[in-house]
């Protein structure tokens, strides 16, 4: 009770801690179960700063004292749960500043299906949302370094963050933004805590920084470890805390306030879409397709297809009966592609263009290489409203799938440990055999999805994760999958970051010098450890698997 008594005299937000809250508050979508003690509705910025200064002043007499920020708690991998304070900005952190053709301006709880709709007034957009994006908010795809099926093209939230405001360790908010070497000195001349940060990260980037920089993963996509290869760039003379901040969970500290830089939504696009019956050859398929440089490239697997087909009743609930029937109209040729089997794999990929022509003459060259036979057909643009309908069934279960699955699989549950595996496309037609093996092996009734073109998969097994025996293959399933994952030069999470579930394995992933390099971070940053404790490089296994769900 105190715990609640203190914090509600220090802010003007609300603080809760009845059953009901604690008991919502105690899962993300991820495995794991944690009860915060209480949950704390921070109003603005001098809120989050008291409750950060709270926190750091009593650490030392109430050694269990932290705090997690959390926005729309769809975090996959425990990183949005705390059994200390938990700081909700999804409540009163829903402010959009400013939105230009090229800039944007808003606060972290802002749903990003919310801020999207404020871009696209301008024609902009910001490309690195989530399959999540209407669950979602950008202030946790700021904090996971979210990325999505547009990320093949632009990349990830990383590459659009400009300037973050964040209240660091002391209860102190600062601005962080690019800063050239005369501007760095300045800041690592200030005596304050933020002068402390600059300081001791630039010692540690500078004085280690070849191996650093050899350490940054060869992939397209990656949200494991801290960015600190992206921080300091000795040839531009650029230092930029952002990009360590960006993806570290709230580990660093908090976010109230953030800028984008935004691109030109693209006017049209089109859809090709291909049955895969044999995957043997998918290599060739992949490498076809890339050459192409499509804007998305997409798949899921037929237990999706399948689950989708079973599952369309939850479709008609979230499209509303007309738009559903449209949808079934439109399913009356996939039918008939149907009648050929169920194919082991279907692949979108889309294409953008200024002009209807530009997509549909791309879309006809990748038709026309590919030579899949009767394997594949195309969608067109013919208008934008028309491709966006057309097109629309294969965007809703390649990004519904995941949630299809957390809704609606009765007795069992989705256990994402092995959701994010990210192998460059070169190494698929080995790495793929391989993975299924295991998933036979283990037995996990598993749905794969996934960002084809980044060799990024989403593999989500269903599991009654109550019955010992199913639990029990956790821990050997995962170490054989990322095995077989860095014996391919890949990374364990491209986008939903490592949490409790990835923390544990970073240092088998980066070495032990580099995982040192990691935990000195966390140290510069936050060296009470009251920020989002047990995630990332203070993960622990026992800890982990010791919170997994046990109510659902
Ligand atoms: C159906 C489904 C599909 C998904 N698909 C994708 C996908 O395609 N790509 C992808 O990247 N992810 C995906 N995810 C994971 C997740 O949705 C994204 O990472 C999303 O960006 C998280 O946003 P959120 O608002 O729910 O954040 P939360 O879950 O609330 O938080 C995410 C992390 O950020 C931290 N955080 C939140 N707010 C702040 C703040 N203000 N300051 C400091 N730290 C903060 C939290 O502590 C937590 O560690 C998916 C999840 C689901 C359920």
């Amino acid at each position: 009770m105190k715990l609640k008594d203190d914090i509600s005299q220090l802010i003007s937000g609300e603080v809760e801690n009845t059953p009901e809250v604690l008991t919502t508050y105690s899962h993300d979508a991820s495995l794991f179960e944690v009860k915060p003690e209480v949950v704390a509705y921070p109003k603005d910025a001098s809120d989050v700063k008291a409750l950060v200064k709270y926190v750091k002043d009593n650490k030392a007499k109430v050694p269990n004292l932290s705090i997690t920020a959390r926005s729309a708690g769809t975090d996959m991998s425990g990183g949005a749960v705390n059994d200390s304070i938990v700081a909700d900005f999804n409540r009163h952190f829903t402010s959009i500043t400013e939105t230009t053709k090229t800039t944007a301006h808003a606060q972290p709880g802002v749903f990003y299906r919310d801020f999207e709709k404020a871009t696209l007034e301008h024609g902009a957009l910001m490309p690195s949302y989530p399959a999540s994006r209407e669950l979602c908010t950008i202030g946790g795809m700021v904090n996971n370094n979210s990325g999505g099926e547009k990320s093949l093209e632009y990349g990830k939230t990383e590459n659009f963050v400009t300037e973050l405001k964040v209240v660091l360790a002391d209860g102190n908010e600062v601005t962080m933004a690019p800063l050239t070497k005369a501007q760095l000195d300045i800041k690592r001349k200030l005596s304050t805590f933020e002068g402390e940060v600059y300081r001791k990260t630039f010692d540690l980037v500078d004085k280690h920084y070849d191996a650093i920089k050899a350490a940054k993963p060869h992939v397209t996509k990656n949200s494991t470890g801290y960015n600190l290869w992206d921080v300091w760039d000795r040839d531009t003379g650029i230092f930029d805390l952002t990009k360590l901040v960006v993806g570290a969970q709230g580990t660093l500290g908090l976010t109230t306030d953030i800028k984008f830089r935004l691109v030109a939504a693209r006017p049209h696009s089109g859809l090709l879409v291909a049955f895969l019956h044999d995957i043997d050859h998918l290599g060739e398929v992949i490498n076809v397709v890339l050459k192409h440089k499509p804007a998305t490239f997409e798949s899921f697997d037929d237990v999706t297809l399948w689950l989708s087909i079973k599952f369309m009743p939850y479709f008609l609930k979230m499209l509303g009966p007309v738009k559903f029937i449209q949808l079934l109209i439109g399913l009356i040729p996939d039918g008939f592609m149907l009648l050929h089997g169920l194919p082991k794999l279907i692949l979108m990929v889309e294409f953008n263009g200024e002009s209807v022509e530009e997509v549909r003459t791309k879309i006809k060259a990748l038709h026309k290489e590919l030579d899949l036979k009767h394997s594949y057909y195309e969608i067109t643009a013919e208008e934008e409203d028309d491709t966006e309908f057309k097109s629309q069934k294969y965007w809703i279960m390649r990004r519904q799938s995941f949630q299809l699955l957390r809704k609606k699989v009765k007795d069992k549950h989705t256990a994402p440990f092995i959701d994010d595996l990210v192998v460059n496309p070169e190494y698929l037609p080995k790495f793929l055999p391989e993975m299924r093996k295991i998933i036979k092996k283990y037995q996990l009734f598993a749905t794969i999805a996934g960002h084809m073109g980044d060799g990024n998969f989403h593999i989500i097994p269903l599991m009654k994760i109550e019955d010992p025996k199913e639990l029990a293959k956790i821990r050997p399933a995962m170490q054989e999958t990322n095995e077989l994952v860095l014996k391919y030069h890949g990374v364990l999470s491209g986008e939903h970051n490592d949490g409790m579930i990835r923390g544990p394995w970073l240092e088998r992933a980066y070495g032990q010098e580099i995982y040192g390099y990691f935990k000195d971070v966390k140290n510069i940053f936050d060296p009470q450890g009251i920020f989002n404790p047990h995630k990332k490089a203070n993960a622990d296994w026992d800890w982990t698997m010791g919170h997994i769900r046990q109510s659902f």
